[in-house]
């Protein structure tokens, strides 16, 4: 039998973003042995990027906000995919989770009355997302982290987890290896929550790091599990474009709530060109309006340039296609004529040192330049949305990683919400399901053995192709064939890639040892960036509509069928990916008077 480091736990949390933290807090204080695994460094997940703020309906500066108002933006947002059930508990449970947080030592950004202050963010009705300066996700990783380590949660960091292990009754491990030492390790155990984040890497321009190449998405899918709707991919609308780069690191949209708004090369501020039926009544119509907005909210609509993130974006997309973009394909994003510099600066500190050190830009003085940049994949495992169990007995799945929350486009603010709401669930369900087990599995040495030949395969290989070159076709033919704007003839075109692409990733070649082997490691996660990519690709392609993040050239309207309906892929026999349609959920009628009201 091969050197294998073996442990066994009653829940192991794969991810130590938000959504991972919180789910191993719960599990460990609902009395399970909890594991957390990571592939970066504790502290360094996606969480610790995000900018804006949590969204949670706590009224502390508008009395008129609640829960229902919050469910009814988030579901309007989603374009009316989103699970009914998923948007209820969140819009319920997000102030209580934002409270802990601060119970926990988060110190959030305050009211003049002292109460925790709360800044506009697009598509939220009222001003809701609970902020630390433009540094959110670190402050919330900081207070998780710092909790975890304290109860004494064992974290397994800069490790990989390469396969899910199953019996015929679900869950009963995992797989993976160290990075640094390349040596593999399996933890038995039979809960297991996949908090992985998200999808980002297979895109060529995006604002997620190294670390989103689907790993979750994938797993979930060779266990057996479903994904929903992973045809809805979020750009968000403004990244940096240049210089090349920094091409695509995210511009949060605390810019545009406070204050910042979008013009082209003629200086228009083109946003109140956009707006579309369903936002009109809520939209300020002209700029004198939008701008007394900012003074006064009560009287006035908000400006098009808050706006969901998928009517922005496709805004700025075509502006830059009708040839009124900045000299780097952008538009351009002004706060400097707006706001003075004390106030850019204090409000937004990582925004004035990014453009300053990254593009030579002061933001206070200049516009900056901003196109649209994946981000986000509102597609996910299929989970039940009371406890986040996938469709695998003992899978649990949380955060980015889960789908159903967000629908078809995820409100800006709703996830670190979302991280925290699911993640405790899920660490609930996943302790309440090992404690309910009468035996446990053991771990077949044939199934550890069979991980690790397919661990090491891309060794074996003598002059096989380059893992770079086929990521870099990946991303390429991803940003090309399935981007903001879709086709179904350029999406036929890229599945023919992707099949290409897979026969090529079955014959890659890595040289060196198992030691700190980044090229070996590209090798391993690049089968989950393809099998992720090709569920987004056959999903956009049989969703013949526009709706929140998937935008048809050849459809380019919603249609009520659609509306009724999600995606949902498994895992075919052969590996592919295979599609079927089921009925959306139905909202009960107390939940569906809130929209008619
Ligand atoms: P992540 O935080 O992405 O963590 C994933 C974890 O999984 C990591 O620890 C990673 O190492 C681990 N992992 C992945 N694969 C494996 C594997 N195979 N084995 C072991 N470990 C693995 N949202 C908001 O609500 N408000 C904001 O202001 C906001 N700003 C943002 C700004 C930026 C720049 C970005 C990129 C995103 C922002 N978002 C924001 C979105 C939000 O930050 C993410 O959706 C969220 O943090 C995802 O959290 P998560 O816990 O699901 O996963």
């Amino acid at each position: 039998m091969m050197e294998l480091e073996r442990h066994e736990y009653d829940v192991v949390v794969v991810g130590a973003g938000g959504a991972g933290l919180r789910a191993a807090i719960e599990a460990h204080e609902s009395g399970a042995r909890t594991a957390v695994v990571c592939k970066s460094l504790l502290g360094k997940a996606h969480t610790v990027m995000a900018e804006g703020g949590i969204a949670a309906a706590m009224a502390n500066l508008w009395p008129e906000d609640n829960w229902r108002v919050h469910f009814r933006d988030t579901m309007r947002g989603g374009k009316m995919l989103n699970h009914w059930r998923m948007a209820q508990l969140h819009a319920q449970e997000a102030p209580d989770r934002v409270r802990e947080l601060e119970d926990w030592g988060a110190l959030f950004d305050r009211t003049a009355d002292g109460l925790i202050s709360q800044r506009d963010f697009g598509g939220h009705r009222y001003a809701r997302l609970a902020h630390v300066g433009d540094r959110t996700g670190l402050e919330l990783i900081r207070t998780l982290q710092q909790r975890t380590v304290a109860l004494g949660i064992d974290v397994y960091m800069e490790c990989t987890v390469t396969r899910l292990l199953t019996d015929e009754q679900g869950i009963t491990g995992a797989f993976g290896y160290w990075r640094e030492s390349g040596r593999f390790v399996a933890w038995q155990a039979p809960s297991v929550v996949l908090a992985t984040g998200g999808i980002g890497k297979s895109y060529k321009v995006t604002s997620n790091s190294w670390e989103y190449t689907g790993d979750g998405h994938s797993l979930a899918l060779q266990a057996g599990a479903t994904l929903v709707n992973m045809e809805f991919v979020q750009f968000h609308p403004t990244g940096m474009v240049w210089p090349p780069s920094v091409r695509g690191i995210l511009v949060t949209e605390s810019v545009r709530g406070d204050g910042g708004v979008l013009k082209n090369s003629a200086g228009n501020r083109f946003m109140f060109d956009y707006i579309p039926d369903f936002f009109r009544k809520e939209t300020a119509e002209t700029e004198d309006e939008a701008d007394r907005w900012y003074e006064d909210k009560k009287n006035n609509r908000r400006p098009p340039e808050l706006l969901p993130r998928d009517e922005v974006a496709r805004a700025i997309n075509s502006e830059v296609k009708a040839g009124r973009g900045t000299p780097h394909g952008g538009v351009f994003l002004d706060i400097a004529s707006r706001r003075s510099a004390d106030y850019i600066r204090k409000r937004l500190p990582s925004m004035y040192h990014q453009f300053k050190e990254l593009a030579e830009v002061d933001i206070t003085a200049e516009a900056m330049e901003v196109g649209p940049t994946c981000h986000y994949v509102m597609g996910g495992v299929e989970v039940d949305p009371d406890t986040e169990a996938a469709r695998v007995p003992g899978l649990f799945a949380a955060g980015e990683v889960a789908g159903g929350m967000h629908g078809s486009n995820r409100l800006g603010g709703n996830s670190l919400s979302d991280l925290l709401v699911f993640g405790r669930r899920a660490g609930a369900a996943a302790a309440g399901h090992a404690a309910g087990l009468p035996h446990r599995s053991e771990l077949p040495d044939a199934a550890l053995a069979d991980a690790a030949r397919a661990a090491l395969a891309p060794f074996e290989r003598e002059g096989g192709e380059n893992p770079y070159t086929v990521q870099h076709d990946l991303q390429q033919t991803m940003h090309d064939l399935v981007g903001i704007i879709r086709t179904a003839p350029e999406m036929e075109q890229a599945l023919e890639r992707i099949a290409v692409l897979k026969e090529r990733v079955a014959n890659l070649s890595v040289e060196g040892h198992r030691q700190y082997n980044p090229g070996w490691h590209l090798a391993l996660d690049l089968p989950h960036m393809l099998v992720v990519s090709e569920a987004i690709a056959r999903a956009a392609l049989a969703r013949e509509e526009s709706r929140g993040g998937h935008t048809r050239d050849d459809f380019p309207a919603t249609d009520a069928e659609w509306a009724r309906t999600n995606l949902i892929c498994a895992s075919a026999p052969d590996g592919s990916v295979a599609l079927t349609r089921q009925p959306l959920p139905q909202m009960p009628s107390e939940l569906a008077e809130i929209f008619e009201s």
